[in-house]
């Protein structure tokens, strides 16, 4: 068995990979990679790189691999990712997969498993269009599914909700266009190497029951 849990969540999005992600590092010290939190805090920051992403991210395109996976590689030299990370919307491209490859193999670590979060479109367009995050600590609400006590309030810190400008429904639909057509290849790539974990649900509890099952194995 292995002592680290060096995880990635792989799955279009609005499938429920932040979510779990949360819920995992209530139960595991890992340190939470979402690199498109990443990539938005270079915009809000006013970066060079923030400004390169920018109309990428709101057009639902991809940032360049080389961009993202310089990323990913400095941030997995922090100490937060000794016992282990969960890569959260990384990799979504083959050269992508291969240039994390490179970075592990550089650190003397490995990925232990790869998650695909198998959601319907349906119910991801249906989420993506009715998430709101919150300001002040990045909760996850639905309007539909999981609504805040009160309207626009976060539960957790009484910040104020909004909804992502990439969530809207057109930017929704371009954005599963991109997932199928260059990330999904990734599910072929993980499954020749043997660390793929297929999860088809809609229930991010059955999905986190799965997920640890596979862990404590
Ligand atoms: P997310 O929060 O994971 O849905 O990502 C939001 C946006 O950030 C995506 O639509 C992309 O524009 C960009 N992004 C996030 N992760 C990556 C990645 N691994 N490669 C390229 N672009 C990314």
């Amino acid at each position: 068995m292995s002592t680290e849990h060096n995880l990635v969540f792989l799955g279009a999005p609005g499938a429920g990979k932040g979510t779990v992600s949360k819920q995992v590092l209530a139960k595991y010290p890992l340190a939470h990679i979402s690199t498109g939190d990443l990539l938005r805090a270079e915009v809000a920051a006013g970066t060079e790189l923030g400004k390169k992403a920018d109309a990428l991210m709101k057009s639902g395109q991809l940032v360049p691999d080389e961009i993202v996976a310089g990323m990913v590689r400095s941030r997995l030299t922090r100490d937060d990712c000794k016992a282990g990370f969960i890569l959260d919307g990384f990799p979504r491209t083959v050269a992508q997969a291969e240039l994390l490859n490179d970075a592990l193999k550089a650190l003397g670590r490995k990925l232990q498993m790869v998650v695909y979060f198998k959601v319907p479109d349906e119910m991801l367009i249906q989420r993506l269009t009715a998430r709101l995050n919150c300001r002040g600590c990045d909760a996850i609400y639905n309007k539909l599914f999981m609504p805040p006590k009160v309207e626009g309030i976060c539960d957790k810190c009484g910040s104020p909700l909004y909804q992502r400008s990439d969530d809207s429904l057109e930017t929704a639909k371009s954005r599963l266009q991109v997932f199928y057509k260059q990330t999904l290849p990734l599910i072929d790539f993980y499954e020749k190497s043997g660390q793929l974990l297929t999860i088809e649900s809609t229930s991010s509890s059955e999905i986190l029951t799965r997920l640890i099952e596979a862990l404590e194995k």
